[in-house]
């Protein structure tokens, strides 16, 4: 059908920076992967579920005044072997890995003026912003994305380098060993004269033997990059002694070239830090086995539901836990949610503190989102969990630390969160 809401709309496009909440719904967990898929509202961009007990597409609509929304289903392909673990994740794929090829997209034009009827798809003063939308990154990736680059940034020591002369007497087999030991991995070039040392020494004795730092600390050169990660593209992991941080050498073909190295011809052969971080945080997220060696059974159920790992949240997702786990905290969140939403004057539920709160509250103890999975041999196994992604952006908004992909302090997080919510409860 088509209807006087949908021939009178007029509608924009969201900017590269807006976020689009097209893959959950932004006062519950329910998401694109259930029957009914979310509803993105073509008005604000703002996600609602469009049925199921809560149905806050409808409520949003009705407050809002934006009848229009787009409907997104998501069903994965069947897999030829679906037992098979995804593929390790790295900082390359989460950028580039769409999804696209391992599900179908299903939409719909909605208009929620018309009883949510089925609008008539093609009209050419929506068609626009319905395929801004289908394109655009989904809200909670690019959260990740933009904390992941931001992460890393240049400093001036790496610009203090340039118009350096080549150095024509530097042999390129020195790069395959430290100049003052015999380890040939997880070495570092000094971008000021070329020497190789290896990398710092860990606290179990495993890694380096500090030569790169020994390096800064008898001679002052403070920038080198880790050989085995520098990619054609020009990128490699780069270190800064003085900032004492991981950082991004703006200029890395121009000063590898001074030592005679082409970066078009590089390999990767280590991983980077944040693969060894992602790594890592595959870890926390499978191990289901204590220190000592004891297996852990799974639960699921109100209050007892899981909480995915967003990229180094442990911290949060343990203090959350703990959180709500206290009567009061939850009495406080849980049962209320409903007369929150309803009553709720912030245009956008995903910049509302208090709609994440409960949000969250209902998703912890609710059960709805307590499923366990089933292991090949059909006993139960782990459960996806809900990813409190709009809860992060939230509650982190402009915090210059919590708004990262970092590990945190979980009691400096736990401080910032009595802070935040001292402050809504209070308004
Ligand atoms: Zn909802
Ligand atoms: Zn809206
Ligand atoms: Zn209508
Ligand atoms: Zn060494
Ligand atoms: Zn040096
Ligand atoms: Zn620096
Ligand atoms: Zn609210």
């Amino acid at each position: 059908m088509t209807c006087e809401h949908a021939l009178t709309a007029r509608l924009s496009l969201p900017s590269s920076s807006t976020p689009v909440y097209k893959e959950e719904c932004t006062q519950c967990f329910d998401n694109q992967d259930t029957a009914e898929g979310v509803d993105v509202c073509l008005s604000c961009f703002n996600g609602g579920c469009p049925g199921g007990p809560y149905n806050h597409a409808h409520q949003h609509s009705m407050k809002s005044g934006h009848y229009l929304t787009l409907n997104i289903r998501r069903i994965a392909k069947p897999s030829s072997d679906s037992d098979e673990r995804p593929a390790k994740l790295t900082k390359l794929e989460i950028r580039e890995d769409t999804g696209a090829d391992d599900f179908e997209y299903h939409t719909f034009v909605r208009c929620w003026g018309c009883s949510g009827a089925r609008v008539e798809s093609g009209l050419e003063n929506i068609d626009p912003t319905v395929q801004a939308v289908i394109h655009a990154v989904e809200a909670s990736k690019g959260h990740e994305i933009k904390a992941w680059a931001e992460e890393v940034t240049a400093c001036q020591h790496f610009n203090d380098l340039s118009g350096q002369a080549p150095r024509d007497s530097f042999s390129l087999d020195t790069l395959h060993q430290c100049s003052a030991c015999d380890k040939r991995e997880n070495l570092w070039l000094c971008l000021t004269c070329g020497n190789v040392g290896c990398g710092r020494r860990q606290y179990d004795g495993s890694g380096g033997n500090n030569h790169g730092i020994s390096h800064y600390e008898a001679t002052g050169h403070c920038v080198s990059v880790k050989l085995g990660t520098i990619t054609p593209e020009g990128t490699a992991d780069a270190y800064c002694y003085t900032c004492d941080d991981n950082k991004m050498d703006p200029h890395l073909a121009a000063h590898l070239k001074v030592f005679g190295i082409n970066v078009a011809a590089q390999q990767k052969t280590e991983k980077s830090i944040a693969e060894l971080q992602l790594d890592q945080n595959l870890k926390f997220d499978f191990s289901m086995t204590t220190a000592d060696g004891a297996k852990l059974e799974p639960v699921a159920g109100p209050g007892l539901t899981g909480l995915k790992n967003l990229g180094n949240s442990c911290y949060m997702a343990s203090v959350l836990q703990c959180v709500f786990g206290i009567d009061r905290f939850r009495d406080r969140y849980f049962p209320t949610a409903a007369d929150h939403f309803a009553t709720c004057t912030q245009a956008n539920p995903a910049q509302c503190l208090l709609c994440q709160l409960h949000k969250l509250a209902n998703g912890l103890w609710s059960g709805r989102y307590a499923n366990l999975e089933t292991d090949s041999e059909g006993r139960p196994a782990h459960q996806a969990g809900i990813a409190p992604s709009t809860f992060k952006a939230a509650v982190a908004k402009e915090h210059y630390e919590f708004s990262t992909m970092r590990q945190q302090d979980a009691f400096e997080f736990l401080l910032h969160l009595e802070k935040q919510v001292d402050v809504v409860e209070r308004s």
